[in-house]
């Protein structure tokens, strides 16, 4: 098929009852299609006005017939969404009269779209590139601020102009080295270049800042992890409930009443973070199901950001908070001693780990603990202000890049041929025109390069 050669029609509000529902249109055909079944109050100019809500009646054509009554919207190509020509139907958000609009669309000549075939048509007419076309559904699925955010940042190309200047760099170096290739019998030496290496030294490191967004992504993506832990009675459900404020975990005074992990998600600073309430450490428990709780606790454990062992300053430091320490040695842990309304805890020992007094019962201490896990998590962000890569296509493509580089620089160390060096180059180059969707030729490199050279040379 020819891109765009048909129109498509699909609703374009989710499934299910709301105010407002949207019929989208979008191919040559749209405005026919439209004015087939779209009745305007006031006569429609020819042509339609483009990005004028105009209000009238969407009929049955064969009767005339109302299936509903709201606005229409032309968008003309190539200013719209898709690039094409667009016109959208506003009605009531009734699933039955939406689907009767679209019946009526495809009855004149439209087809049902594909899923994401509207985006599809924005990337293949250049309106979005790849990377943009992922971010419109990772917009969509944006759980948190900071993934909408990221989302955001992609979608708007800030992370596209990155990599397309980082392509521009490395063309640049790569132009330089087809030119010694003139002369193969010299060999490239990037070390009698240090101009060259030190181009060669940004790329590198300006692809492993792009790289290390990747990590940062996925964490926003998967939501951070908090993990409350302690002996039993400690008041692990009761600090669970307090940092959500609600009831989620049953608290009593019977020892080991959480036997399985409980887990709910809150924001703080716009980050998902998932509190984890797991089974109490008892080292000498008879209970299987207490003992395979205790082994999900590991589990969780490991999965942990931060590590909340959570003490009962009435009872002090025991040899199971202990044992904890000496187990993960670089985990984040910090120490919560809880119950502080009865009694302050005596004389702690002295650890290298933060600590916090809470009490989860009055609730004093809960905002600073709360806050301190939401700093902690915003400093596990890298900071990225074109929103970063965020997938795994884009993150394999970007390995491409850096291991076509590392190569292309140690070649070049040794003064090796200039001609390996500029393939190990065009390799590079090509992963970041892959990772916007650009997938060129040699021809189309070679073309790109030789356009720097002057008239002439
Ligand atoms: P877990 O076994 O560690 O989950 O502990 P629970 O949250 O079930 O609490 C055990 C007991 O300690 C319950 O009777 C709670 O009411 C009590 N408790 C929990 N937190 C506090 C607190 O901050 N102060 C006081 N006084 N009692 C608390």
């Amino acid at each position: 098929m020819v891109v765009g050669s048909d129109t498509i029609v699909a609703v374009a509000t989710p499934a299910g009852r709301g105010g407002i529902g949207i019929v989208r249109l979008s191919g040559p055909a749209a405005e026919g299609v439209a004015r087939k079944f779209f009745r305007p109050k006031k006569p429609l100019p020819s042509p339609w006005p483009s990005l004028e809500l105009v209000y009238g009646e969407f009929v049955y054509p064969d009767d005339g017939s109302v299936i509903d009554n709201g606005y229409a919207v032309r968008m003309a190509a190539p200013n719209s969404f898709t690039g094409e020509e667009v016109v959208e139907l506003h009605g009531h958000g009734s699933p039955v009269a939406l689907q009767r609009m679209v019946a009526v669309c495809i009855s004149t000549g439209a087809r049902l779209a594909e899923p994401g075939e509207f985006t599809k048509r924005a990337f293949l007419h250049g309106k979005i590139d790849l990377v943009q076309t992922e971010a419109v559904a990772e917009f969509i699925a944006a759980q948190s601020e900071a993934e909408l955010a990221a989302a955001r940042r992609r979608l708007d190309g800030k992370l596209s102009s990155r990599l397309h200047r980082l392509r521009e760099e490395t063309i640049s170096i790569l132009a330089e080295c087809e030119a010694d290739i003139d002369f193969p019998e010299e060999g490239l030496s990037l070390v009698t270049r240090p101009r060259l290496l030190n181009k060669f030294e940004e790329i590198q490191q300006v692809g492993k800042e792009i790289r290390a967004t990747y990590e940062s992504n996925q964490h926003l993506q998967t939501g951070f992890q908090v993990v409350l832990i302690g002996r039993p009675n400690v008041g692990k459900s009761s600090l669970f409930n307090a940092l959500l404020s609600m009831d989620r975990a049953i608290v009593t005074e019977v020892a080991g009443t959480t036997r399985d992990i409980l887990r709910e998600e809150i924001l703080l600073n716009g980050r998902r973070v998932r509190i984890v309430d797991t089974a109490g450490l008892r080292e000498s428990t008879q209970d299987a199901i207490e003992r395979i709780g205790m082994d999900r606790t590991t589990q969780e454990m490991k999965k942990a950001d931060v590590v909340c062992l959570v003490c009962d300053s009435t009872a002090g430091f025991g040899l199971e908070d202990q044992r904890i320490l000496d187990q993960w040695p670089d985990k984040e842990i910090w120490l919560v001693w809880n119950k502080v309304d009865l009694e302050m805890p005596s004389a702690p020992p002295i650890l290298r780990q933060r600590s916090f007094m809470v009490s989860a019962l009055r609730g004093d201490g809960v905002a600073e603990l709360q806050n301190a896990i939401g700093r902690r998590v915003v400093e596990l962000t890298t900071a990225c202000s074109d929103g970063g890569i965020s997938n795994d296509r884009q993150r394999i493509l970007m390995d491409h890049y850096l291991k076509a580089l590392d190569q292309a620089e140690a070649e070049g160390r040794k003064g090796g041929s200039a001609e390996l060096v500029a393939f190990e180059l065009r390799q590079a180059h090509r992963a970041l025109s892959r990772i916007v969707g650009k997938d060129e030729s040699v021809e189309d490199i070679l073309s790109e390069i030789f356009s720097r050279f002057c008239i002439g040379k």
